[in-house]
């Protein structure tokens, strides 16, 4: 490829679901430097520490750079011939339940499109699952339970317009940094905008907050059941909307009504004073943006969380209007694409639904495909448990690494380590997923690639090559495309670009779209290459040509109070709160797993920034004073963090940010990072029933001094 070393190439961040736009330039002595974009509208030219670093994370450095047969260095014809082969042998076998995919948010959407087409439509399986289901799959479920569809209404605009933001579950000072410093900088110019974080660890969100509501952990279902209820008591309800767009809300009230302040406080370890404000606060500020991510959506009630929430913005009737609304912020740069192309186990193409008739029926014939898997196959934590007892025998893990980042870590790798074929394509050769493959497949890595990617506000945006990829490597939706070619699916896979590849997706997405899906991006269809090279970022729905930009977007979902379920009424939810003790006399502590500020994941890619690990350099566990004091354990001390499945090492940051009774670890470190550093040896394949997701949030832990400083 000829790399243009003068000019600026328009692209967009890997890390985020804030889906920041970059500028990315290639120096004429082969130095990368990139730049906010001040033109693109999801960051408007900022980026935080992680996308300034991005050019510190180019480089050969442990690059996977040729295919990979145990460990033989061998030519991509016969690598490609060998998982073909095995795969279609496999399926001969034993089924096509016997195969399985796990994909990955930092997959690009045409990535993305070809591997749930060669799973769904021509494997004939719905074994493809994605590492999405550990970051937002609970919004997804209790976004279909009550709109009829997986449709996120915020935008980011809504943030800047909103009179009241609550942050529930969001550290978004660390986790989404360039969506803080637009709700900061919104706040500068409207102090009367009023934010409210719920969260048990005082983080740097609370910096910006008003109000910060230590909840106890998964206290959420009680807290807005509770506030339901309240805005029922206090006539604070939008009765008019209610009626006129809504079903279920006798139910849900009254499932709302057992609880009162006294044991909403007891279940949030809130107390009824902080209740009081905060309810009277939502009740009388119309202009409410909830914004709520991991911390909602890692857990096993994480669905019913979700919908608590939304409840009470129909409630209200503060959705589909500026400046309110319910609003799940992603967490990876592509999880929205994920979700757009079917990337989940429940889901097919364009948002449509695996188990609607109907929907399978179009997808099967827009792609002429032989047939169509016909029920969900396994979600992630269910996958890796296919594979442990057998039932899958062939898996192929694209761009992540489930090694180290599913729960119950190292159940994840023996079941790796046994399975009787393991494919792994990845940038890197030294993942600890990729150590296990069989068959290694070298991917082109961020710059190197051409695709889409879509952010949490909907918005699609480009990712456009700026480098020679080193060595061998081929961008993922190639490497699907000539294995699902040899596996004799040559027709439907005869992509030459990603341009062709957005094309049909955009034309799936508005195949036979009578109105009655959401996704529709059915405009872009059969988009040229020029147009695809100059495509600029917009956001769905943009049926027809001109709709895309912030400006001249025609639609704000459910502003006219239409959702996509039959009778085009929302659905409110009857929640319960459940209390669940999983804490033990062994295990007396509840350990949090999260991000930290400067790294990403596993640190694949942020651990080469020297830059980046001098914020934190290493792993730690935060503790209440008094927990420390209990346990013995003082500032920096060496503390061994157990669970009922595993341990790691850590330092010990003692801080009253922290709750009494629970401690916090980032998840990012590895062994290969930390001697016992893994922090998902400990956690537990625990799910939401409704949507899969694991509780990463949620561990029965206990603390112990290691050695002293
Ligand atoms: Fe990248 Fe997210 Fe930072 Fe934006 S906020 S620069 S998308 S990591």
């Amino acid at each position: 490829m000829e790399i243009d070393a003068a000019r600026e190439v328009r692209t967009t961040c890997p890390y985020c679901g804030v889906g920041c736009g970059v500028l990315a330039k290639v120096a004429a002595d082969g130095q990368v430097s990139v730049r906010g974009d001040p033109d693109h509208p999801a960051n408007f030219g900022r980026l935080c520490s992680k996308g300034s670093a991005l050019a510190e994370t180019i480089g050969l450095d442990g690059r996977l750079l040729h295919p990979e047969i145990h460990g033989r260095r061998t030519g991509w014809n016969e690598a490609l011939d060998h998982v073909a082969s095995t795969f279609s042998q496999t399926i001969a076998e034993h089924g096509p339940d016997a195969v399985a995919f796990y994909v990955s948010g930092q997959l690009l959407t045409e990535d993305y499109y070809l591997a749930n087409k060669l799973m769904k439509g021509f494997v004939g399986s719905a074994n493809i699952d994605t590492n999405s289901r550990l970051c937002m799959a609970s919004s997804v479920a209790g976004h279909r339970r009550a709109f009829g569809s997986d449709t996120v209404p915020g935008t980011y605009e809504d943030l800047e317009r909103a009179d009241l933001i609550v942050l529930v579950g969001s550290n978004l000072a660390w986790c989404h940094p360039v969506l803080y410093q637009r709700i900061a900088a919104a706040r500068e110019k409207r102090p009367e905008m009023k934010i409210v974080l719920v969260d048990p660890r005082r983080t740097m969100t609370s910096d910006i907050a008003d109000m910060h509501l230590a909840i106890a952990p998964d206290g959420d279902v009680a807290l807005f059941t509770g506030l339901l209820a309240w805005l029922g008591q206090h006539n604070a309800l939008d009765r008019a909307y209610i009626t006129a767009h809504t079903t279920g809300f006798g139910q849900a009230l009254f499932a709302a009504s057992a609880l009162d302040l006294t044991s909403v406080a007891t279940a949030t370890g809130l107390s009824e004073d902080e209740l009081g404000r905060f309810y009277s606060l939502f009740a009388a500020t119309a202009k409410t943006v909830t914004v709520y991510s991991q911390g909602v959506n890692q857990s096993s009630s994480g669905t019913d969380k979700v919908n608590a929430i939304i409840n009470c913005h129909l409630a209200t009737g503060r959705i589909g209007k500026p400046g309110a609304g319910p609003f799940s912020v992603t967490g990876q740069p592509n999880a929205m694409g994920g979700r757009e192309v079917g990337g989940m186990a429940n889901m097919l193409a364009a948002h449509m639904e695996i188990e609607n008739p109907e929907h399978r029926d179009r997808v099967q014939r827009f792609w002429n495909a032989p047939g169509i898997a016909q029920k969900p196959g396994l979600k992630a934590v269910e996958m890796f448990q296919g594979v442990a007892d057998g039932r899958i025998k062939a898996l192929w893990v694209m761009a992540t690494n489930p090694v180290d980042s599913m729960p119950d870590a190292d159940a994840v790798e023996a079941a790796i380590k046994a399975c009787p074929f393991v494919v792994v394509s990845d940038v890197l050769a030294s993942t600890d997923t990729v150590r296990h493959a069989h068959v290694r497949l070298p991917a082109a890595a961020w710059g190197e690639k051409d695709g889409t990617v879509t952010n949490s506000e909907r918005r699609i945006s480009r990712q456009r090559s700026f480098l020679s990829a080193p060595g061998e490597p081929r961008p993922d939706w190639w490497i699907i495309a000539e294995v699902a070619r040899r596996m004799g699916f040559g027709e439907a896979f005869a992509h030459e670009t990603p341009a062709e590849i957005f094309g049909e997706h955009a034309a799936l997405s508005g195949f036979e779209n009578d109105g009655g899906r959401d996704f529709d991006i059915g405009a872009y269809a059969g988009i040229d290459a020029e147009g695809y090279a100059r495509l600029a970022p917009f956001q769905w729905p943009a049926p027809s040509p001109g709709g895309g930009t912030t400006e001249q977007h025609p639609t704000r979902f459910f502003a006219n109070g239409h959702f996509y379920t039959a009778d085009r009424k929302a659905r409110f939810i009857a929640i319960r709160p459940t209390t669940e003790t999983r804490t033990t006399p062994d295990f007396p502590l509840i350990l949090n797993t999260g991000r930290i500020r400067d790294h990403w994941h596993t640190m694949t890619r942020t651990g080469k920034s020297p830059r980046l690990s001098q914020h934190i350099a290493e792993p730690f566990v935060e503790i209440h004073p008094l927990d420390a004091q209990h346990h013995g354990i003082g500032d920096a001390d060496i503390v061994r963090i157990s669970s009922p499945r595993g341990d790691v090492l850590v330092r010990a940051l003692i801080t009253p940010r922290q709750r009494q009774g629970s401690v916090f670890a980032p998840m990012h470190w590895t062994d290969q990072f930390a001697a016992k550093g893994r922090l998902d040896a400990l956690t537990a394949p625990l799910i939401d029933p409704v949507s899969g997701q694991p509780a990463l949030k949620h561990v029965a832990a206990r603390i112990e001094k290691f050695a002293a400083k």
